[in-house]
């Protein structure tokens, strides 16, 4: 059991069956050859088929209580690097402030422009669109 004779510096993608070169292949450095046994485009093909499968797969993974404790962890020592540098560095510690207080303005923004959706998509709602509209627009 050899491998498929094909031409050098190329290699038979194992779902399209097409022959392209190494560089259509993403790198993998587990695999004997270096590379992915797909080409990027059906890597790509995939991705879209099953994006919404995909997503809620990451989703779930990122929810584990494994993740959920990790990324606390990270953000805590990553907090605890800061205010060290911060401490010791008084340019750094502006630096960061500075930083919150742009996070903080546009997380209110944020906010501020969800509550006023809200409100107009409930206004909209309270209001009684006349028959004669909606069915002049469902004959059209
Ligand atoms: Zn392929």
């Amino acid at each position: 059991m050899g491998t498929e004779h094909v031409t050098e510096g190329c290699k038979r993608c194992a779902r399209c069956g097409e022959v392209l070169p190494f560089a259509a292949f993403a790198k993998l450095s587990a695999a004997l050859d270096g590379r992915q046994g797909w080409c990027k485009q059906c890597f790509v093909a995939y991705r879209s088929e099953h994006r919404a499968e995909l997503t809620a797969k990451a989703k779930r993974h990122s929810q584990t209580p494994e993740r959920v404790e990790y990324r606390r962890a990270y953000c805590r020592a990553r907090a605890a690097i800061d205010r060290a540098k911060a401490e010791a560095d008084p340019q750094f510690a502006e630096q960061r402030r500075a930083k919150w207080r742009e996070h903080a303005r546009r997380r209110a923004e944020r906010i501020r422009l969800r509550r006023a959706a809200e409100k107009a998509a409930a206004a909209l709602q309270s209001i009684a669109i006349p028959n004669h509209l909606t069915s002049a627009e469902n004959e059209s």
